[in-house]
């Protein structure tokens, strides 16, 4: 077992869970590889939030269990967040197209599994309420953002959610080792850190709250910049909304998941807070940081809604105007409470909503990023641009993604430019340090959908 392939399917945590497995595997002496047709084993690390990302994964499957067919040595492995559903199906195959099933937790045995595999199916997917990997070292992505999860599980159960099933009980790392690993990232050249939790407000170690882990982080040196994902509302205390404002280095940027605007779907969801209660964060922290960038998560169609709880939500997105967002079709998860509920909106209803949704927030980002035409922004240069010649990539404060001209600057430096032109998704910005004539301003035709 020398050579594994590892893909990646779902949100953030689950790529920083790749950094981990690449990690352990190397430390046992494997080597990842980016050709499935040259790996011995084959790992999907998966995700279950939604049914259309558990079929994509299976669908992949079906392309490696003809690769395992011409080879019949190959071991199929899928971890991650789909591994419980996974297990009976391993179990149940005959045809030995999967030969391991592995859930979040159980990533410290890799190896061991991997090679079990190879002679006989094998599951792991015992969630263990302690495991948080703390101790082990991740083999991190290029680039200039490095992420760092400081919490595993959730214990927040929204009624449509799989994950406190798929990744167990909230737990959080200690303080001390996450400063730790900043430190240790920084050094190896990473400016920015990403903190990543389900609920990543609610962290705790001992009488430390996340606004004690943003404070100590931001006193690591050569960190140039602090972004975490995702908050919930209802851990948005005053404390971590003050730290964010006073710590120089955490961006003026939060992506704080909404899901609907209509009070009843709130309570069904059991998201724990009203509209009012929302709405009074989004004032606190637009009133702490001015310059704040807000994106959100909305799902349409959640069973029970109805058409004025759905418009509840059009007026809410009217008014808060964010600068993005994610947009989601309700999927029922099995294992969840509202799995159990027969659904009241067509498929054809929640694909209404959502492109009503979808058509509105595009005005909306790009008339936000409208509101950066002719002002200057900070950008941690990440690299070359895909699309334009001679351009380079990078990120605003606020997040927001920023092309400019060349003038030789290195991933990881920052640099000041003035934005000329936007799309919905793009601040596009004259060359560094321009100083006399800014071109004129134009914005060009939204593309991408926001979310
Ligand atoms: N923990 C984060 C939170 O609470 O906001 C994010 C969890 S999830 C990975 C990201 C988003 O997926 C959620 O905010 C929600 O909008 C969406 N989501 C979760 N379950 C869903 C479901 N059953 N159907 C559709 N969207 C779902
Ligand atoms: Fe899922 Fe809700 Fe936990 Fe987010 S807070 S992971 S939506 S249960």
């Amino acid at each position: 077992m020398r050579h594994v392939f590892l893909e990646t399917y779902g949100c953030q945590m689950n790529v920083a869970d790749s950094e981990l497995i690449a990690g352990v595997l190397e430390r046992a002496g494997m080597a990842l590889t980016d050709r499935p047709e040259d790996a011995d084993a084959i790992v999907l690390n998966t995700c279950a939030i939604r049914e259309h990302a558990e079929q994509r994964v299976l669908g992949r499957l079906g392309d490696f269990a003809r690769l395992k067919r011409r080879r019949p040595g190959l071991v199929v492995g899928v971890a991650g967040c789909m591994a419980q559903h996974l297990r009976k199906r391993l179990l149940d195959d005959p045809s030995r197209a999967l030969d391991l099933v592995v859930g979040p937790d159980g990533y410290r045995a890799l190896p061991e599994l991997l090679r079990r595999a190879a002679g006989e199916p094998v599951a792991q997917v015992r969630l263990d309420r302690d495991e948080t990997y703390g101790d082990l070292e991740p083999k991190r992505g290029k680039g200039v953002r490095a992420w760092v999860t400081v919490q595993r599980g959730c214990d927040k159960f929204c009624t449509y959610c799989v994950v406190p099933y798929t990744r167990g009980r909230e737990r959080s790392l200690p303080l001390e080792e996450l400063v730790a690993q900043v430190r240790a990232a920084t050094a190896r050249g990473y400016r920015e850190i990403v903190f990543l939790g389900q609920t990543v407000n609610s962290y705790h170690d001992g009488d430390h709250d996340f606004a004690d882990l943003m404070r100590a982080t931001n006193d690591v040196d050569d960190l140039l910049r602090i972004r975490f994902t995702s908050p919930h509302p209802s851990d948005m205390t005053t404390r971590v909304i003050e730290a964010m404002a006073t710590c120089d280095k955490v961006c003026p940027q939060v992506h704080l998941p909404l899901q609907s605007a209509s009070d009843a779907v709130l309570k069904s969801m059991n998201r724990t807070y009203t509209l009012e209660q929302y709405r009074a964060i989004v004032a606190a922290l637009r009133s702490a940081i001015p310059s704040l960038a807000l994106s959100t998560d909305i799902i349409v169609g959640f069973t029970g809604e109805t058409e004025v709880d759905f418009e509840r939500t059009v007026e809410y997105l009217q008014e808060v105007r964010y600068d993005s967002a994610f947009l989601f079709k309700y999927s029922a998860r099995p294992d969840t409470k509202a799995f159990h509920w027969p659904e009241t909106v067509s498929e054809d209803e929640k694909g209404r909503r959502l492109e009503r949704l979808i058509e509105l927030q595009l005005a909306i980002s790009a008339a936000r990023n409208d509101e950066w035409l002719g002002r200057e922004v900070e950008v941690l240069v990440e690299g070359a641009a895909r699309r334009g010649d001679r351009q380079l990539y990078g990120r605003s404060l606020q997040y927001k993604a920023v092309v400019f001209p060349d003038d030789g600057a290195r991933a990881g430096e920052l640099r000041r430019v003035r934005v000329v032109a936007t799309t919905s998704n793009t601040l596009i910005a004259a060359a560094p340090r321009a100083t006399a004539a800014v071109p004129e301003l134009v914005r060009i035709g939204s593309s991408d959908s926001a979310g």
